[in-house]
């Protein structure tokens, strides 16, 4: 077939350099008298504006250009299946009968020797009569309908990835057929594989998105499922837990104050501490209860008008007996009240948390300062302490469920990772907030704002 006078090995090579570099070759070994100028003018006219580029209009409007440019009746571009070994028509094809597109196939591979073989895996180009030519004879019975004289086929290549061929058939005579006409199929073809090339690009960045996108939500799947995991724990484990403890603190208490009668020494010394423990229990308890009560949306304030330096002293006096010998709470308070909406529990079990983790992250056993003032509205708690600080990195996790910060120095000081979680999420329940500032090494100051009640009830 290589023998085939319809096939000529052309001089300029699509895949030897770029798309574009390809493009300017070809124009520049354009014979004068195709005035490639105009000729590619013509069919950059064809080149539909949008942004993305829809290749089905594109091609239809490309098509139709070449047919006038190249004066042919007919032009498509015959697609590769890469899978099978035949090349399909581009559904806008220009000029064709209806239905022939989309059923004419056309076999081709890399290793046959077929006039098309030749276009599409050897970049060779055809171009000549049909009815005389016995090369032609595999695509009589596919093309008999075309009603056509003369056939070009020019290579359709993007670079390495041979797309197809570019065809045109018009009834004219052979001799009709000039060189011109090969020479607009041909950049037509490289206009069609730089357009190709994008419109590619643009489905592999858009495929890239979904893919992405397709991961992010199987990863909030997995999240949500996760933390309903741990919601349905923490609800469960609380509630499960109560009864046993309460019995078990009754219990304690009764052998405490002397109603099951004397003990003997040891277990004297012993009842304190593990009432002691129950009691840490409890508090542990309390925090998973209202955390779960919290995500079912199940939590209520009880909100009351309160003097909130009356329940800031009320919450020292509860954490005071937690702070090491001869660490201090440093309480500076007004001296008049300052009134809010407050739920008197929540609000204490909030300055309780902060105190708290003041002195348990200040293992030196420095003091605590608190300090409760006025401000624009809000009475501001603030808890100081000279501990271990917060790096900044780590200051995110901290309001966060189970969100514990950890770091091999304090990896013994016992905690949940709900204290804060629970105290802003109260405290903004209040319509306040928490805020906090701090540096690894140089301790902390969180603050709690509560809105005030400006006219005291009466
Ligand atoms: P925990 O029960 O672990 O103390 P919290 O929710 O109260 O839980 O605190 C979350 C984390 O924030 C703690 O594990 C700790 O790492 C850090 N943190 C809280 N308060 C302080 C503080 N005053 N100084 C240093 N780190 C703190």
């Amino acid at each position: 077939m290589l023998g085939s006078p319809l096939l000529k090995r052309p001089d300029v090579v699509a895949g030897e350099r770029t798309t574009l570099a390809y493009l300017a070759g070809l124009l520049h070994a354009m014979p004068a008298e195709s005035d490639g100028l105009r000729l590619l003018a013509r069919l950059f006219d064809a080149i539909p504006a949008d942004d993305p580029v829809e290749l089905d209009v594109f091609f239809g409007q490309l098509t139709r250009a070449i047919a006038q440019v190249a004066e042919a009746r007919r032009v498509a571009f015959l697609i590769r299946d890469d899978d099978r070994a035949w090349l399909k028509w581009q559904p806008m094809a220009y000029g064709f009968p209806d239905d022939f597109v989309s059923r004419a196939r056309i076999p081709c591979s890399p290793t046959g020797t077929a006039l098309l073989d030749q276009v599409v895996f050897k970049d060779f180009i055809l171009a000549g009569p049909i009815a005389e030519e016995p090369a032609f004879a595999p695509y009589r019975d596919v093309l008999q309908p075309l009603d056509a004289a003369i056939a070009i086929a020019v290579p359709w290549r993007a670079g390495d990835d041979r797309l197809g061929a570019l065809v045109a058939f018009d009834p004219r005579p052979p001799q009709a057929l000039l060189e011109r006409h090969t020479w607009v199929l041909r950049v037509a073809a490289g206009l069609a594989a730089i357009v190709w090339q994008r419109g590619r690009a643009e489905r592999m960045v858009t495929e890239r998105d979904e893919q992405e996108a397709r991961r992010l939500r199987a990863y909030a799947g997995r999240l949500a499922s996760l933390e309903k995991a741990k919601s349905d724990f923490l609800s469960l484990a609380s509630h499960e837990l109560r009864s046993p403890l309460s019995v078990l603190g009754g219990y304690l208490s009764l052998l405490a104050d002397g109603s099951l009668g004397d003990l003997p020494p040891q277990l004297g010394q012993a009842v304190p501490v593990m009432l002691a423990k129950v009691n840490q229990m409890n508090v542990l308890l309390t925090r998973m209860l209202e955390t779960a009560r919290l995500e079912d949306s199940r939590l209520q304030l009880r909100l009351e008008r309160l003097d909130v330096v009356d329940v800031v002293r009320q919450a020292v006096a509860a954490v005071e007996p937690m702070a090491l010998p001869g660490q201090r709470i440093v309480l500076d308070v007004p001296a008049r009240p300052l009134y809010g909406l407050v739920d008197r529990l929540r609000a204490e079990t909030i300055v309780q948390n902060l105190l708290d983790n003041a002195l348990k992250y200040s293992p030196g056993g420095t003091d605590v300062r608190c300090t409760v003032s006025r401000q624009k509205g809000f009475a501001r708690v603030c808890v100081r302490d000279q501990g271990i600080g917060i790096a900044a990195a780590d200051v995110p996790r901290l309001f966060t469920r189970f969100g514990r910060i950890a770091r091999d120095e304090h990896r013994h000081i016992a905690g949940t990772g709900l204290g804060l979680y629970l105290a802003r999420e109260l405290a903004r329940m209040h319509g306040g907030d928490i805020t906090v500032v701090s540096a690894g090494g140089q301790g902390s100051e969180f603050t709690l704002t509560l809105p005030l009640v400006t006219k005291p009830k009466r």
